[in-house]
Protein backbone atom coordinates (compact mmCIF):
# COMPACT_ATOMS: atom_id res chain seq x y z
CA UNK A 1 0.00 0.00 0.00
CA UNK A 2 1.07 3.68 -0.37
CA UNK A 3 2.04 4.95 3.14
CA UNK A 4 0.45 7.81 4.11
CA UNK A 5 -0.66 9.19 0.91
CA UNK A 6 -0.18 13.14 0.84
CA UNK A 7 -3.03 15.24 -1.29
CA UNK A 8 -0.98 15.92 -4.37
CA UNK A 9 -0.81 11.75 -4.71
CA UNK A 10 -4.53 11.06 -4.02
CA UNK A 11 -5.15 13.67 -6.38
CA UNK A 12 -2.71 12.12 -9.28
CA UNK A 13 -4.10 8.65 -8.75
CA UNK A 14 -7.80 10.59 -9.22
CA UNK A 15 -6.98 12.06 -11.98
CA UNK A 16 -5.43 8.76 -13.93
CA UNK A 17 -7.89 6.51 -12.68
CA UNK A 18 -10.57 8.84 -14.02
CA UNK A 19 -8.78 8.99 -17.75
CA UNK A 20 -7.97 5.68 -17.75
CA UNK A 21 -11.40 4.80 -16.82
CA UNK A 22 -13.35 1.37 -14.39
CA UNK A 23 -12.52 -1.94 -14.69
CA UNK A 24 -9.20 -2.58 -15.58
CA UNK A 25 -5.90 -3.06 -13.07
CA UNK A 26 -4.45 -0.82 -10.41
CA UNK A 27 -1.27 -2.16 -8.36
CA UNK A 28 0.93 -0.59 -6.62
CA UNK A 29 3.86 -0.74 -4.20
CA UNK A 30 4.69 1.95 -1.66
CA UNK A 31 6.25 4.21 -4.08
CA UNK A 32 5.01 3.32 -7.32
CA UNK A 33 1.36 3.12 -8.49
CA UNK A 34 0.35 1.82 -12.37
CA UNK A 35 -3.79 2.34 -13.27
CA UNK A 36 -4.32 0.22 -16.04
CA UNK A 37 -6.75 0.13 -18.94
CA UNK A 38 -9.84 -2.76 -18.80
CA UNK A 39 -8.13 -4.65 -22.51
CA UNK A 40 -5.02 -5.12 -20.74
CA UNK A 41 -3.58 -7.76 -19.23
CA UNK A 42 -2.23 -7.83 -15.32
CA UNK A 43 0.68 -9.16 -16.66
CA UNK A 44 1.60 -5.68 -18.60
CA UNK A 45 0.41 -3.68 -15.52
CA UNK A 46 2.92 -5.75 -13.35
CA UNK A 47 6.00 -5.28 -15.99
CA UNK A 48 5.55 -1.62 -15.56
CA UNK A 49 5.63 -1.61 -12.04
CA UNK A 50 8.79 -3.74 -12.35
CA UNK A 51 10.16 -1.52 -15.08
CA UNK A 52 9.28 1.91 -13.00
CA UNK A 53 10.28 0.56 -9.95
CA UNK A 54 14.47 -0.77 -12.11
CA UNK A 55 14.56 2.58 -13.93
CA UNK A 56 14.10 4.87 -10.78
CA UNK A 57 16.81 2.71 -9.18
CA UNK A 58 19.11 2.66 -12.07
CA UNK A 59 18.65 6.63 -12.12
CA UNK A 60 19.46 6.67 -8.32
CA UNK A 61 22.44 4.77 -9.17
CA UNK A 62 23.81 6.85 -11.90
CA UNK A 63 23.38 9.87 -10.17
CA UNK A 64 25.39 9.17 -7.19
CA UNK A 65 27.77 7.96 -9.65
CA UNK A 66 27.87 11.61 -11.01
CA UNK A 67 27.81 12.61 -7.71
CA UNK A 68 24.22 14.81 -8.70
CA UNK A 69 22.18 15.03 -5.51
CA UNK A 70 18.95 13.03 -5.07
CA UNK A 71 16.62 13.12 -1.99
CA UNK A 72 16.82 10.52 0.72
CA UNK A 73 13.14 9.58 -0.17
CA UNK A 74 12.49 8.13 -3.17
CA UNK A 75 9.52 9.67 -4.63
CA UNK A 76 5.85 8.79 -5.47
CA UNK A 77 5.41 7.93 -9.00
CA UNK A 78 2.18 7.36 -11.00
CA UNK A 79 1.79 6.01 -14.41
CA UNK A 80 -1.13 4.77 -16.38
CA UNK A 81 -1.76 2.68 -19.14
CA UNK A 82 -4.21 3.48 -22.27
CA UNK A 83 -5.16 0.18 -23.83
CA UNK A 84 -5.89 1.80 -27.05
CA UNK A 85 -4.99 5.44 -29.43
CA UNK A 86 -8.52 7.02 -29.40
CA UNK A 87 -8.75 7.95 -25.66
CA UNK A 88 -4.71 8.28 -25.44
CA UNK A 89 -5.37 10.84 -28.40
CA UNK A 90 -8.35 12.68 -26.69
CA UNK A 91 -6.58 13.03 -23.58
CA UNK A 92 -3.59 14.79 -25.48
CA UNK A 93 -6.34 16.91 -26.86
CA UNK A 94 -8.36 17.45 -23.42
CA UNK A 95 -5.11 18.75 -21.62
CA UNK A 96 -3.72 20.80 -24.34
CA UNK A 97 -0.65 18.77 -25.04
CA UNK A 98 -1.87 17.89 -28.67
CA UNK A 99 1.32 18.68 -29.61
CA UNK A 100 2.17 15.13 -28.71
CA UNK A 101 0.15 13.95 -30.79
CA UNK A 102 1.23 10.51 -32.41
CA UNK A 103 3.31 9.97 -29.37
CA UNK A 104 3.27 6.62 -27.51
CA UNK A 105 3.83 8.49 -24.00
CA UNK A 106 3.61 11.62 -22.16
CA UNK A 107 4.26 12.53 -18.82
CA UNK A 108 2.22 15.75 -18.16
CA UNK A 109 4.49 19.15 -17.20
CA UNK A 110 1.86 20.05 -14.31
CA UNK A 111 -0.10 17.18 -13.40
CA UNK A 112 3.21 15.36 -12.63
CA UNK A 113 2.04 11.74 -14.12
CA UNK A 114 3.03 9.93 -16.92
CA UNK A 115 0.67 8.11 -19.53
CA UNK A 116 1.56 5.41 -22.08
CA UNK A 117 -0.41 4.07 -24.93
CA UNK A 118 -0.05 0.22 -24.77
CA UNK A 119 -1.58 -0.50 -27.97
CA UNK A 120 0.60 -3.34 -29.82
CA UNK A 121 -1.28 -2.57 -32.99
CA UNK A 122 0.28 0.96 -32.75
CA UNK A 123 3.52 0.63 -30.81
CA UNK A 124 4.28 -2.08 -33.74
CA UNK A 125 8.31 -3.04 -32.95
CA UNK A 126 8.78 -0.50 -29.88
CA UNK A 127 8.69 -2.14 -26.41
CA UNK A 128 5.80 -0.66 -24.30
CA UNK A 129 8.17 -1.25 -21.73
CA UNK A 130 10.69 1.22 -22.78
CA UNK A 131 8.34 3.87 -23.34
CA UNK A 132 7.20 3.35 -19.79
CA UNK A 133 10.69 3.58 -18.66
CA UNK A 134 11.33 6.60 -20.90
CA UNK A 135 8.51 8.52 -19.67
CA UNK A 136 8.88 7.21 -16.02
CA UNK A 137 13.13 9.24 -15.89
CA UNK A 138 11.16 12.22 -16.85
CA UNK A 139 8.61 11.46 -14.22
CA UNK A 140 11.24 10.97 -11.52
CA UNK A 141 13.02 13.78 -12.79
CA UNK A 142 10.28 16.19 -11.89
CA UNK A 143 9.07 14.49 -8.72
CA UNK A 144 12.43 14.21 -7.42
CA UNK A 145 12.67 17.63 -7.89
CA UNK A 146 15.72 16.87 -9.88
CA UNK A 147 14.30 19.64 -12.08
CA UNK A 148 12.14 21.77 -10.77
CA UNK A 149 9.67 22.17 -13.20
CA UNK A 150 9.35 21.26 -16.66
CA UNK A 151 10.32 24.20 -18.46
CA UNK A 152 13.52 24.98 -15.98
CA UNK A 153 15.52 21.95 -18.43
CA UNK A 154 15.80 22.98 -22.12
CA UNK A 155 14.08 20.20 -23.60
CA UNK A 156 17.33 18.73 -25.12
CA UNK A 157 18.42 17.58 -21.70
CA UNK A 158 14.93 16.22 -20.83
CA UNK A 159 15.17 14.09 -23.48
CA UNK A 160 19.35 13.02 -23.41
CA UNK A 161 18.79 12.11 -19.80
CA UNK A 162 15.64 9.68 -21.09
CA UNK A 163 17.59 8.19 -23.90
CA UNK A 164 20.54 7.33 -21.56
CA UNK A 165 18.85 4.84 -19.91
CA UNK A 166 15.12 4.32 -21.41
CA UNK A 167 16.52 1.43 -23.41
CA UNK A 168 17.08 -0.56 -20.49
CA UNK A 169 14.02 -1.70 -19.87
CA UNK A 170 14.20 -3.90 -23.39
CA UNK A 171 14.51 -7.22 -22.14
CA UNK A 172 14.58 -8.89 -25.73
CA UNK A 173 17.93 -10.40 -26.34
CA UNK A 174 20.06 -9.07 -28.62
CA UNK A 175 19.94 -10.25 -32.42
CA UNK A 176 22.62 -12.24 -32.99
CA UNK A 177 23.14 -11.12 -36.56
CA UNK A 178 23.35 -7.56 -35.79
CA UNK A 179 26.93 -6.84 -36.67
CA UNK A 180 28.59 -3.09 -36.65
CA UNK A 181 31.25 -1.08 -35.02
CA UNK A 182 29.21 -1.13 -31.29
CA UNK A 183 30.02 -4.72 -31.07
CA UNK A 184 33.53 -4.61 -31.66
CA UNK A 185 33.65 -1.98 -29.13
CA UNK A 186 30.70 -2.15 -26.36
CA UNK A 187 32.04 0.24 -23.86
CA UNK A 188 33.30 3.08 -24.66
CA UNK A 189 31.20 5.50 -22.47
CA UNK A 190 32.06 4.97 -18.74
CA UNK A 191 29.47 7.00 -17.52
CA UNK A 192 26.58 5.26 -18.78
CA UNK A 193 23.55 4.61 -17.66
CA UNK A 194 23.92 0.40 -17.73
CA UNK A 195 24.56 0.06 -21.32
CA UNK A 196 24.95 2.32 -24.16
CA UNK A 197 21.42 3.21 -25.92
CA UNK A 198 22.79 1.29 -29.22
CA UNK A 199 19.84 2.34 -31.29
CA UNK A 200 20.41 6.10 -30.70
CA UNK A 201 24.02 5.25 -31.56
CA UNK A 202 23.40 4.05 -34.13
CA UNK A 203 21.01 7.64 -35.53
CA UNK A 204 23.80 9.83 -34.12
CA UNK A 205 26.28 8.52 -36.71
CA UNK A 206 23.89 9.86 -39.72
CA UNK A 207 22.70 12.95 -37.82
CA UNK A 208 25.96 14.23 -36.92
CA UNK A 209 27.59 14.91 -39.86
CA UNK A 210 24.73 16.98 -40.88
CA UNK A 211 24.19 18.76 -37.59
CA UNK A 212 25.76 22.29 -36.64
CA UNK A 213 25.87 21.73 -32.51
CA UNK A 214 25.89 25.06 -31.96
CA UNK A 215 22.39 26.06 -33.25
CA UNK A 216 21.08 23.04 -32.11
CA UNK A 217 21.55 23.72 -28.80
CA UNK A 218 19.66 27.17 -29.06
CA UNK A 219 16.80 25.48 -31.53
CA UNK A 220 13.34 25.05 -29.66
CA UNK A 221 12.52 21.13 -30.56
CA UNK A 222 8.83 21.81 -29.64
CA UNK A 223 8.11 24.64 -31.86
CA UNK A 224 11.11 23.52 -34.18
CA UNK A 225 11.73 19.96 -34.53
CA UNK A 226 13.96 17.58 -36.79
CA UNK A 227 13.05 15.12 -38.57
CA UNK A 228 13.26 11.39 -38.42
CA UNK A 229 14.49 11.24 -34.90
CA UNK A 230 17.15 13.55 -35.51
CA UNK A 231 16.48 14.96 -32.24
CA UNK A 232 16.74 12.30 -30.58
CA UNK A 233 19.97 10.88 -31.76
CA UNK A 234 21.27 14.84 -31.06
CA UNK A 235 19.91 14.61 -27.10
CA UNK A 236 21.12 11.51 -26.62
CA UNK A 237 24.64 12.50 -27.76
CA UNK A 238 25.14 15.83 -26.04
CA UNK A 239 23.77 14.14 -23.17
CA UNK A 240 25.85 11.28 -23.19
CA UNK A 241 29.17 13.67 -23.84
CA UNK A 242 28.34 15.61 -20.85
CA UNK A 243 28.37 12.50 -18.94
CA UNK A 244 31.99 12.21 -19.34
CA UNK A 245 32.95 15.80 -19.23
CA UNK A 246 35.22 16.50 -16.43
CA UNK A 247 33.41 12.62 -15.08
CA UNK A 248 30.44 14.87 -15.15
CA UNK A 249 31.25 17.61 -13.41
CA UNK A 250 30.34 19.82 -15.99
CA UNK A 251 26.55 18.15 -15.73
CA UNK A 252 26.16 18.63 -12.63
CA UNK A 253 26.81 22.19 -12.85
CA UNK A 254 24.76 22.82 -15.22
CA UNK A 255 21.82 21.07 -13.37
CA UNK A 256 22.64 23.30 -10.16
CA UNK A 257 22.61 26.37 -12.45
CA UNK A 258 19.62 25.81 -13.99
CA UNK A 259 17.44 24.62 -10.93
CA UNK A 260 18.86 28.05 -9.37
CA UNK A 261 18.05 29.84 -12.38
CA UNK A 262 14.33 28.96 -11.93
CA UNK A 263 14.16 29.75 -8.57
CA UNK A 264 15.72 32.84 -8.67
CA UNK A 265 14.29 34.71 -11.21
CA UNK A 266 12.56 34.73 -14.96
CA UNK A 267 14.89 35.01 -17.98
CA UNK A 268 14.20 37.17 -20.44
CA UNK A 269 16.56 34.77 -22.84
CA UNK A 270 14.44 30.83 -23.71
CA UNK A 271 16.68 28.10 -21.72
CA UNK A 272 17.95 26.93 -24.97
CA UNK A 273 19.73 29.92 -25.11
CA UNK A 274 20.50 30.32 -21.92
CA UNK A 275 21.66 26.60 -21.47
CA UNK A 276 24.03 27.17 -25.01
CA UNK A 277 25.55 30.43 -23.61
CA UNK A 278 26.84 29.24 -20.82
CA UNK A 279 28.14 25.77 -21.48
CA UNK A 280 29.63 27.44 -24.06
CA UNK A 281 31.44 30.19 -21.36
CA UNK A 282 31.75 27.52 -19.00
CA UNK A 283 33.86 25.24 -21.07
CA UNK A 284 36.04 27.96 -22.50
CA UNK A 285 38.70 27.37 -25.17
CA UNK A 286 37.96 24.02 -24.55
CA UNK A 287 35.08 23.95 -26.50
CA UNK A 288 35.88 22.53 -29.79
CA UNK A 289 37.10 19.27 -27.70
CA UNK A 290 33.68 18.91 -26.52
CA UNK A 291 32.24 19.60 -29.74
CA UNK A 292 34.53 16.58 -30.87
CA UNK A 293 33.85 14.67 -28.14
CA UNK A 294 30.11 14.52 -29.14
CA UNK A 295 30.62 13.80 -32.20
CA UNK A 296 33.30 11.25 -31.65
CA UNK A 297 29.78 9.44 -30.09
CA UNK A 298 28.97 8.82 -33.91
CA UNK A 299 32.40 6.58 -34.33
CA UNK A 300 31.10 3.75 -31.45
ZN1 LIG B 1 10.72 12.10 -23.79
Amino acid sequence: MIVNPTPNELRSLDHLKNQIGAGGNTINTQNTCVVAASGLSLRIAEDALQTIESIAQKLRDWLEKLDIPTPPKPPFLAVGLFSNKKPYEAYLTKEGLGGLSGSFGVTHPVRWVSLILCDPGELKEINPQVVIAHESIHLITLKSRLCPAWDAWPRWLHEGLALLGDHTADKSPPNPTQKGPMAKNPAPLANRFGSTNQDRAKAWKTTSPILELNAFLRRDLIKNPLPNHQDYAACWAITAALAEWQNGRLLQSLIHELNNLHIQFESPQSIEVFTADWLKSEIGDQWLDFTKSVRALAEL
